[in-house]
């Protein structure tokens, strides 16, 4: 099968440009995403080249040398939509080298360079970028992405491609009016340069897409404030850590913990300031807490810990170093002597309970305890143990 060059161009051309556009909606959609803009003009700058090239060569002798600008104008870009996307933007270093790399070959072209020159170093120049950014996409795999990898695989393949020609350059004859067909083996390009302008669209779009859920779903289960697990994500960690322990027959303990007087403290200093206390407790805590320890803020000034493999003593001198190490970082806030507490209430997880509501509220009963036994103390559910735990008499 053999496809005239006409044709093979405006096939070129038509995805490049279409894949475009698919952009461009993707920006709309995307919060006015910057990657999938610069993603989007680069491909319209690919499509204008293409159809330049493919049907300009012939009109005048300066198409070619134009569209090859335009080429390297896509390449920078591109490098520049991934570097947006991985927020490692570098505006003013792409400019400049971009503006060095156009300016050189735009000097050459008026020096009446031969042509060859200016292509092989078009042809260097773009292959560079888009190794750069397939570099820079593998760079930023800590962020597990399911297109990410294929992302890079489309740009390094670019790179690769681009190299090719430039090989083929650097040591055969002129590729006749600088486009291959299909008889020449260089003329895959045609195809991988459909598949990269598809693939880096649809992969560069699902990224975005995978990133959009991921945020989300991490604000439903985060709160705002200190960055805890909320209410919904710490009794649907503590289901799944339940579940686990019934398995293995280990005692698990339920702290539930309330500031005190924590609405005199906004009323005297301030709600900023109550805002603040509420973050030391989300930063003392974890550091009194062991790692397999379930944190979590279930509202207001009210917080909870699963404590698993856990039995009441044990939670109860945890919940005590909690409450000392939160009184002394608490003492002073913003620099107000603000001498914040909190009060905590303390219950087993008997066998058979599924979720911890009902273990959650014998341990609110333990706190209302130790809030009329006058607050900055640990109570215990007395359906286990009756002890003064603040004082550890038993
Ligand atoms: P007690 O010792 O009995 O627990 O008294 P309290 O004042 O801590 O309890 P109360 O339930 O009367 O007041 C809780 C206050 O917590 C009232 C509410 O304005 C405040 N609060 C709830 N959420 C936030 C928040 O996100 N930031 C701040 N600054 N205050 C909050
Ligand atoms: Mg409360
Ligand atoms: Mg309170």
């Amino acid at each position: 099968m053999t496809f005239d060059f006409a044709t093979l161009a405006a096939a070129g051309g038509l995805v490049a440009l279409v894949s475009g556009l698919l952009l461009v909606f993707a920006w709309m959609q995307f919060d006015h995403s910057h990657a999938a803009m610069r993603l989007s003009l680069s491909h319209l700058l690919g499509a204008g080249a293409i159809f330049l090239l493919a049907f300009g060569s012939h009109q005048h002798p300066m198409f070619p040398l134009l569209a090859q600008l335009l080429f390297v104008s896509a390449a920078f870009l591109a490098l520049s939509s991934i570097l947006s996307f991985e927020n490692r933007d570098r505006p003013w270093a792409l400019c400049v080298a971009g503006i060095l790399s156009l300016g050189g070959l735009v000097l050459l072209i008026a020096l009446g360079s031969h042509a060859d020159l200016i292509r092989l170093l078009q042809l260097a120049i773009v292959a560079s970028l888009f190794f750069i950014s397939a570099t820079v996409l593998w760079q930023g795999r800590h962020e597990t992405l399911a297109a990410r990898l294929p992302l890079a695989a489309v740009m390094f393949l670019h790179g690769l491609m681009t190299s090719v020609g430039l090989v083929e350059q650097l040591f055969r004859e002129s590729l006749p009016s600088g486009v291959p067909t299909f008889s020449h083996w260089y003329g895959l390009i045609h195809i991988e340069s459909m598949i990269y302008f598809i693939g880096t669209a649809l992969f560069l779009v699902a990224m975005l897409k995978e990133r959009s859920e991921a945020r989300h779903k991490i604000a439903s289960l985060t709160d705002p404030l200190t960055g805890l697990s909320n209410r919904r994500a710490f009794f649907y960690a503590c289901e799944r850590m339940l579940e686990r322990c019934s398995r293995s027959g280990a005692p698990c303990t339920l702290l539930a913990i309330d500031l005190d007087r924590f609405k005199t403290i906004n009323d005297t200093f301030g709600h900023g300031v109550g805002d603040s206390v509420l973050r030391v407790l989300a930063e003392v805590a974890p550091q009194q807490l062991r790692s397999f320890d379930i944190l979590g803020r279930l509202g207001g000034e009210e917080f909870a810990v699963l404590l698993p493999r856990t039995h009441i003593r044990e939670a109860s001198q945890i919940a005590n170093r909690l409450r000392e190490a939160f009184s002394s970082a608490a003492n002073r806030v913003d620099d107000h002597e603000v001498r914040a507490t909190l009060s905590i209430g303390a219950a087993v997880i008997l066998a058979g309970e599924t979720t911890i509501s009902e273990a959650l509220e014998r341990a609110d009963a333990a706190l209302y305890r130790a809030k009329l036994n006058g607050r900055d103390r640990v109570e215990v559910d007395p359906g286990i143990r009756r002890i003064n735990l603040a004082t550890g008499s038993g």
